[in-house]
């Protein structure tokens, strides 16, 4: 409301009037003589002054504290693979959601550690904004333009439901089930979502994808090393570390609620030494900052290791017991020493090492062919070093010496002046790093994506992981090497697997999508391997049998094509390296493309039907992490608005449709010789509701929880009153017990119970002797140089703050804390070498595509380097292009192999990861006409 002139003068004055009153009042107080026991005059607090008076204009007040109202309170979180897992308050008034809250009700593990509450990030904390925003899908969508276009037509359910089910179900009849193919990703942020498409495309034989691989947000030096996937700490067990190395993690911007269990430890001794190219925002919370050269960690892990075996610095009974180093290998082959080389019909997976009592060789207990199920050694004691000389079964005798003497040479290659040289780090803080490594303990490597996204990711994992085994820190809590990217294990694993794939993972294809994008589209990889093109690794793995190629190929005659994509709880076009190649080859082949969103992202742009999606707000469904150990709840704070559905009642009407047009078509059970299984398809809905069982969400959350181990007695209603701390771990999934008032942290059952690792040796192997790690001299961890690029910057996309991935990418709350569009990140003395002055609009460029935006100076990025944070949208202000038309599909051999004791496919634990960081660009100038606001 305006004021008039005298009301404006009125209220100066009496302002005025009132500062000088109360100046006077203080002054008084403050006089020589005017005592504390006098008492003070309050007669200026009259009239207009007097608090308490009537005054009438007091309606507003009650308007605002109305807005403090609401009808009801209900629980959800958020499913964007953030890995934070947060509990939230939805607070709805008017059949509107209005606010959202931090529901600060996580149960304390332990007085001694730091809390779970309050747990949130910023993205969150503006859900409710997203939900009604323009990018919103309401209704069911057929494109009418071109892909990519932005032309649409509104369409019933009905009309698209049907236009499905006739396509999926004509490929099956017509090219085979494997032409269809699914993508989703990260089952433990919604695993009811997941699960509704999953149980799908089992039930039609398609093709299931993987996700966490091909993201490269996999550490495949875990399944090498270790067994397993990913075993991580929780982020409660920070804080029990004395000696934290941030490496390529950037917890103050991707890991937001749970940076503080870091930050916190410093108050319970803790040192944190940061390792980054970039001075980051987590760099700045450390004691010491370390910057190194891009892609040279593993390096510098390889010298620090060095100097811990000179000097001694390493634990060397747990070395003895809990690794495979004192295992012997034979020098002429360079393959471990094996019961099969030891007597005829013997076994391969037995190993030896040499006992120093007896001086012979003693089989090692515990491996994948032992008959001990444990790996204390009772029968001798193995020696680290020396060279002996053993009979073999054939007459002749071998020379064989224990993996650690092995490994002891291969170090000898990394002095402190050449690793100094080569990390850009000074030698004393090497032997800084390599001293503290070995005397604070317990120590953990908390780890991230900018050391994983790396071609040669494997061996940085495989050299951080010596570290800590070394040194004896990996099954204790606060320490070990625990790497954070993505929200990728669903802890109550087997009830999900039983919901998503109900005839079990053998009756169901699945494929690795680096693998399958690679092969399906016009992708190439330039670089040679040992001589040879990737494509012919690619055809031995595949002839082999370790990796499976859908759809399957014939010997001769031409390549059989994916004809069906069908994408939920995902953004594959954003996410997949050299989009632009997808886009122009495979996405080109495909017949149709369905996009299940909430929202219109770059897929769904680029699809042909597009299915509304209720949010995260509108559904019911489960939540939990690997950053903490507590299952909880998405709650409908409302229906699904406008025409939405949540996933599983999409897949659901699917379902239901699929068995109406077989039955109209009178379709005859179909043979899938391949899975041994005949599908009648007019029973589609009954197989999918598991003949009428689990027909709800409710219920399917309900299934999970029933059965697993780790959720017993929970049930979907009482996780609304809030989370609960999980019971129990299965033992054939996880490697410790949740144990009360402690911290989870993995590989207890192998520390504490000596039970064997899930490796073929039983032991943490770094020594792996497959014959194609022999062939690359990757046998141990060793550190091979980024893949040359004829360009000079590197091009580095990680996560950033401002959103997950491309989630909250067009947030306007979001864009508004930051530039408001897509903008490149440039040290000044790079920005100056090519003319380029802050906030200019430059060309990024190199042999594969282009991006146009803007550029940010930033003292903290490295020379020789620049940095777009990930998950643009195309549409979102590039003038060309986007952040992945520089990136492009590159499959290390390696990665390829199989059918070697636990190192064989299985979906998000072992497949080529899409890593992208060793990509270089040229920056310039852009001298093109821009076009402001988005595009498509
Ligand atoms: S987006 Fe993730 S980290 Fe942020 S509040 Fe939601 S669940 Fe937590």
């Amino acid at each position: 409301m305006s004021k008039s002139p005298k009301q404006a003068q009125r209220k100066k004055l009496t302002r005025r009037h009132f500062i000088r009153a109360a100046a006077a009042g203080a002054a008084a107080l403050a006089l020589p003589g005017c005592s504390r026991k006098e008492k003070p005059i309050l007669s200026t607090l009259t009239g207009d002054f007097d608090p308490l008076r009537s005054y009438p204009y007091r309606t507003w007040e009650d308007f605002y504290r109305k807005i403090w109202t609401w009808d009801k309170v209900v629980r959800s979180t958020h499913s964007a693979n953030c890995t934070g897992s947060c509990s939230w308050k939805v607070y709805v008034k008017n059949g509107v959601m209005v606010r959202e809250e931090q529901a600060s009700d996580y149960p304390r593990i332990s007085k001694d550690l730091p809390d779970y509450n309050p747990r949130g990030c910023q993205k969150g904390g503006c859900f409710v904004e997203y939900v009604y925003s323009p990018q919103r899908l309401k209704y069911p969508l057929i494109r009418t333009g071109a892909r990519g276009e932005g032309k649409w037509r509104r369409a019933t359910w009905d009309e698209a439901l049907t236009l499905i089910a006739e396509k999926l179900l004509d490929n099956v009849y017509n090219y085979g089930p494997d032409t269809n193919t699914f993508f989703s990703v990260i089952p433990a942020m919604s695993p009811v979502s997941f699960a509704g498409g999953a149980r799908l495309a089992h039930h039609l034989g398609g093709v299931f994808l993987s996700f966490y691989d091909w993201y490269c947000d996999l550490p495949p030096g875990e399944p090498l090393t270790w067994g397993v996937q990913t075993e991580a700490c929780e982020c409660a067990d920070w804080f029990n570390a004395k000696y934290i190395v941030l490496w390529g993690s950037n917890i103050s911007q991707t890991r937001i609620p749970d940076a503080h269990f870091a930050f916190e430890a410093r108050y319970n001794g803790a040192k944190i030494v940061a390792i980054s190219p970039d001075f980051n925002s987590s760099c700045m919370h450390a004691d010491l900052y370390w910057k190194i050269n891009p892609g040279t960690d593993a390096s510098l892990a390889l010298g620090v290791a060095k100097i811990l075996v000179d000097r001694n610095l390493i634990d060397v009974p747990y070395v003895k017991e809990q690794t495979d180093l004192p295992l012997l290998v034979v020098k002429s082959s360079g393959r471990f020493l094996r019961e099969s080389d030891m007597k005829s019909g013997g076994k391969e997976d037995i190993f030896y090492f040499w006992d120093a009592k007896q001086q012979r060789v003693v089989a090692a207990p515990g491996s994948m062919g032992s008959a001990e199920k444990t790996i204390r050694i009772t029968n001798g004691d193995p020696v680290l070093a020396g060279t002996f000389s053993v009979q073999l079964a054939n007459g002749q005798k071998a020379e064989v010496t224990p993996a650690f003497e092995l490994m002891r040479k291969t170090l000898e290659d990394y002095p402190l002046e050449k690793v100094a040289q080569t990390t850009g780090l000074p030698a004393q803080e090497i032997e800084t790093f390599a001293r503290e490594m070995g005397t604070r303990k317990p120590a953990m490597i908390i780890h991230g994506a900018g050391t994983n996204h790396w071609f040669h990711n494997d061996l940085a994992n495989r050299a951080m992981i010596l570290l800590v085994a070394l040194t004896g820190n990996v099954g204790k809590n606060g320490g070990g090497f625990n790497h954070y990217v993505g929200q990728e294990r669903v802890w109550p694993e087997h009830g999900f697997v039983q919901l998503a794939f109900p005839e079990g993972r053998k009756k169901q294809r699945f494929q690795n999508t680096t693998l399958w994008s690679y092969f399906h589209s016009a992708s190439k990889d330039p670089h040679l391997h040992n001589g040879k093109p990737i494509e012919w690794y690619i055809q031995e793995s595949v002839k082999n049998g370790w990796m499976p190629l859908w759809p399957a190929q014939p010997a001769n005659g031409p390549k059989r094509k994916p004809r069906s994509l069908i994408v939920w709880r995902a953004n594959y076009l954003n996410q997949a390296k050299g989009n632009e190649v997808i886009e122009h080859s495979l996405w080109k082949d495909l017949d149709l493309i369905v996009d299940i969103n909430y929202r219109m992202d770059t897929t769904a742009l680029y699809s042909d039907v597009v299915l509304p999606a209720s949010s995260y707000y509108e559904k019911v469904d489960l939540n939990s992490t690997d950053c903490h150990s507590y299952m909880h709840t998405f709650g409908k704070a409302l229906e699904p608005l406008f025409e939405s559905k949540t996933d599983w009642d999409i897949f659901h009407a699917l379902a239901k449709k699929i068995s109406e047009v077989a039955q109209n078509k009178h379709l005859k059970p179909f043979r899938d010789e391949k899975m041994d299984w005949t599908r009648d398809f007019t029973r589609m809905e009954n197989e999918w509701t598991g003949k009428g069982t689990i027909v709800t969400d409710e219920q399917a959350a309900n299934f999970i929880l029933a059965n697993s181990k780790e959720t017993q007695g929970m049930t979907y209603q009482n996780l609304q009153a809030h989370p609960k701390r999980f019971v129990a771990t299965d033992e054939e999934i996880w490697t410790s017990d949740v144990e009360e008032g402690i911290a989870y942290t993995p590989f207890k059952h192998q520390l504490e119970k000596k039970k064997p690792w899930r490796t073929l040796t039983g032991r943490q192997q770094f020594y792996i002797d497959h014959p194609w790690f022999l062939e690359f001299g990757e046998q141990l961890p060793v550190y091979k140089e980024p893949l040359e690029e004829k360009y000079p910057l590197y091009w580095n996309t990680p996560h950033g703050r401002w959103s997950i991935h491309s989630t909250w990418r067009d947030h306007r709350a979001m864009l508004r804390l930051q530039r408001g569009m897509p903008i490149v990140y440039m040290h000044p003395d790079d920005a100056r070498k090519r003319g380029l002055r802050d906030n200019d609009w430059v060309r990024i460029f190199n042999n594969i595509g282009e991006c146009v935006c803007r550029l940010q100076l930033l003292p903290g990025e490295i020379v020789g380097r620049v940095t777009m944070y990930h998950g643009w949208e195309k549409y979102l202000g590039f003038q060309q292009g986007g952040w992945q038309s520089l990136t492009y599909i590159k499959i290390k051999p390696t990665q390829l192999i199989g059918k070697y004791g636990h190192v064989n496919f299985k979906l998000n634990y072992w497949g080529p990861t899409g890593n992208n960081r060793d990509v270089k660009v040229e920056v310039e100038k852009y001298r093109g006409k821009v076009a402001l606001g988005t595009k498509a």
